[in-house]
């Protein structure tokens, strides 16, 4: 279950690997059109994963230590998937970043 941004009541989501679904949810309430936010910690956790890898070859102790925080990473990421954010569908995806071409100097 996830809440709709749109209009705040609770919609229904899809098993996160089916991305068919995903790709047409629509809000029963005010039907809009829905997707899935991207989960923030994968993006940022991933990195952290590979170097924890590395550090698990450095020695027994080390590798312990990576395990642990690997299977917390895990987890945290396993959560972020099934407890999905919803946000609404937008016709063409604005860019983050807006460049200041004219450079305005203050
Ligand atoms: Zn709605």
């Amino acid at each position: 279950m996830a809440k709709c941004p749109a209009c705040a009541q609770d919609v229904a989501t899809p098993f996160f690997l089916n991305a068919d679904a995903w790709r047409w949810l629509v809000c029963p309430h005010c039907a809009a059109r829905l997707e899935r936010k991207n989960p923030r910690s994968a993006a940022t956790l991933m990195p952290l994963f590979i170097v924890l890898i590395a550090v698990g070859g450095q020695g027994h102790r080390y590798a312990l230590a990576a395990e642990a925080l690997m299977v917390a990473i895990a987890v945290v990421i396993l959560v972020e998937f099934m407890r999905p954010q919803l946000q609404l569908r937008k016709p063409l995806p604005k860019p983050e970043i807006t460049l200041n071409i004219n450079g305005s100097s203050n």
